[in-house]
Protein backbone atom coordinates (compact mmCIF):
# COMPACT_ATOMS: atom_id res chain seq x y z
CA UNK A 1 0.00 0.00 0.00
CA UNK A 2 1.61 3.40 -1.09
CA UNK A 3 1.66 6.29 1.31
CA UNK A 4 -0.07 8.89 -0.70
CA UNK A 5 2.10 12.28 -0.16
CA UNK A 6 1.22 15.33 -1.28
CA UNK A 7 3.04 16.93 -3.85
CA UNK A 8 5.47 19.74 -3.01
CA UNK A 9 3.19 22.82 -3.05
CA UNK A 10 3.29 24.18 -6.41
CA UNK A 11 7.02 25.82 -8.81
CA UNK A 12 9.81 26.52 -6.51
CA UNK A 13 11.75 23.75 -7.97
CA UNK A 14 15.65 23.34 -7.64
CA UNK A 15 16.23 25.10 -10.91
CA UNK A 16 14.26 28.02 -10.15
CA UNK A 17 14.92 28.17 -6.63
CA UNK A 18 18.74 28.50 -8.04
CA UNK A 19 17.90 31.16 -10.76
CA UNK A 20 15.68 33.38 -7.96
CA UNK A 21 19.06 32.75 -5.67
CA UNK A 22 21.24 34.00 -8.40
CA UNK A 23 18.79 36.75 -9.25
CA UNK A 24 18.43 38.37 -5.88
CA UNK A 25 22.37 37.95 -5.43
CA UNK A 26 22.77 39.66 -8.08
CA UNK A 27 20.28 42.55 -7.60
CA UNK A 28 22.20 42.49 -3.97
CA UNK A 29 25.48 42.82 -5.02
CA UNK A 30 24.59 45.90 -7.35
CA UNK A 31 23.03 47.16 -4.48
CA UNK A 32 25.93 47.40 -2.46
CA UNK A 33 28.36 49.03 -4.90
CA UNK A 34 25.74 51.24 -5.55
CA UNK A 35 25.27 52.20 -2.09
CA UNK A 36 28.75 52.14 -1.46
CA UNK A 37 29.64 54.97 -4.20
CA UNK A 38 26.88 57.14 -2.99
CA UNK A 39 28.28 57.02 0.15
CA UNK A 40 31.78 57.87 -1.27
CA UNK A 41 31.05 60.26 -3.02
CA UNK A 42 28.78 61.69 -0.48
CA UNK A 43 32.00 61.76 2.07
CA UNK A 44 33.95 63.44 -0.44
CA UNK A 45 36.75 65.54 1.02
CA UNK A 46 35.63 69.60 1.26
CA UNK A 47 38.18 70.28 -0.84
CA UNK A 48 37.03 68.81 -4.05
CA UNK A 49 33.53 70.69 -3.91
CA UNK A 50 32.93 74.22 -5.59
CA UNK A 51 33.51 77.40 -3.53
CA UNK A 52 30.58 78.81 -5.61
CA UNK A 53 28.09 79.14 -3.31
CA UNK A 54 25.00 78.02 -5.68
CA UNK A 55 27.23 74.78 -6.78
CA UNK A 56 27.58 73.90 -3.37
CA UNK A 57 23.65 74.04 -2.23
CA UNK A 58 23.41 71.54 -5.94
CA UNK A 59 26.26 69.72 -4.17
CA UNK A 60 24.20 69.28 -0.99
CA UNK A 61 21.13 69.00 -2.54
CA UNK A 62 22.93 66.23 -4.48
CA UNK A 63 23.98 64.52 -1.36
CA UNK A 64 20.67 64.70 0.42
CA UNK A 65 19.41 62.61 -3.50
CA UNK A 66 22.33 60.32 -2.69
CA UNK A 67 21.64 59.71 1.21
CA UNK A 68 18.15 59.34 0.74
CA UNK A 69 18.77 56.59 -2.58
CA UNK A 70 21.51 54.65 -0.59
CA UNK A 71 19.10 54.59 2.32
CA UNK A 72 16.04 53.38 0.08
CA UNK A 73 18.62 50.79 -1.38
CA UNK A 74 20.37 49.70 1.81
CA UNK A 75 16.42 48.80 2.75
CA UNK A 76 16.08 46.50 -0.34
CA UNK A 77 18.64 45.04 0.59
CA UNK A 78 17.29 43.50 3.97
CA UNK A 79 14.40 42.25 2.09
CA UNK A 80 16.53 41.01 -0.56
CA UNK A 81 18.04 39.18 2.76
CA UNK A 82 14.95 38.01 4.07
CA UNK A 83 14.08 36.61 0.56
CA UNK A 84 17.47 34.35 0.67
CA UNK A 85 16.44 33.54 4.15
CA UNK A 86 13.03 32.72 2.78
CA UNK A 87 14.84 30.51 -0.04
CA UNK A 88 17.16 28.95 2.03
CA UNK A 89 14.31 27.50 3.64
CA UNK A 90 12.21 26.51 0.42
CA UNK A 91 9.31 29.30 2.12
CA UNK A 92 10.06 32.06 -0.98
CA UNK A 93 7.76 32.82 -3.36
CA UNK A 94 4.63 31.18 -2.10
CA UNK A 95 1.32 33.55 -2.23
CA UNK A 96 0.63 34.27 1.57
CA UNK A 97 -3.00 33.99 0.95
CA UNK A 98 -3.81 30.76 -1.28
CA UNK A 99 0.03 29.04 -0.89
CA UNK A 100 0.62 29.03 -4.79
CA UNK A 101 4.12 29.45 -6.12
CA UNK A 102 3.78 33.73 -7.41
CA UNK A 103 5.73 33.29 -10.90
CA UNK A 104 9.40 33.51 -11.37
CA UNK A 105 8.43 35.91 -14.34
CA UNK A 106 6.44 38.16 -11.28
CA UNK A 107 9.27 37.70 -8.58
CA UNK A 108 11.76 38.96 -10.89
CA UNK A 109 9.74 41.88 -11.35
CA UNK A 110 8.58 41.89 -8.03
CA UNK A 111 10.99 40.37 -5.83
CA UNK A 112 9.11 40.59 -2.48
CA UNK A 113 6.26 39.67 -3.45
CA UNK A 114 3.82 38.48 -1.34
CA UNK A 115 1.25 37.23 -3.20
CA UNK A 116 0.43 36.21 -6.82
CA UNK A 117 -0.97 38.24 -8.81
CA UNK A 118 -5.02 37.15 -8.45
CA UNK A 119 -4.80 37.35 -4.61
CA UNK A 120 -3.17 40.34 -5.03
CA UNK A 121 -5.93 41.98 -7.15
CA UNK A 122 -8.21 40.72 -4.99
CA UNK A 123 -6.70 42.31 -1.71
CA UNK A 124 -6.20 45.81 -3.52
CA UNK A 125 -9.73 45.79 -4.45
CA UNK A 126 -10.77 44.91 -0.88
CA UNK A 127 -8.57 47.94 0.24
CA UNK A 128 -10.03 50.24 -1.97
CA UNK A 129 -13.55 49.39 -2.78
CA UNK A 130 -12.79 51.85 -6.24
CA UNK A 131 -14.23 50.28 -9.59
CA UNK A 132 -10.64 50.52 -10.83
CA UNK A 133 -10.52 48.86 -14.55
CA UNK A 134 -8.13 45.87 -14.10
CA UNK A 135 -5.09 46.49 -16.27
CA UNK A 136 -4.67 44.69 -19.26
CA UNK A 137 -1.40 44.57 -19.58
CA UNK A 138 -0.57 43.24 -16.24
CA UNK A 139 -3.12 40.69 -17.13
CA UNK A 140 -1.10 39.52 -20.16
CA UNK A 141 1.85 39.72 -18.01
CA UNK A 142 0.56 37.36 -16.35
CA UNK A 143 -0.08 34.93 -18.40
CA UNK A 144 3.57 34.85 -18.78
CA UNK A 145 4.26 33.15 -15.36
ZN1 LIG B 1 -2.56 33.58 -4.18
Amino acid sequence: MTHVTTKARAGLDRRTMREMKEFLEARRVALLQSVRIAMERTGASDAARSTEPVAQATETLLDEMQVALADRQSRVVAQIDVALEGLGRGEYGLCRDCGAFIGLARLKALPFAQRCRPCQGRAEQEERHDTERPRLGALAAAELT
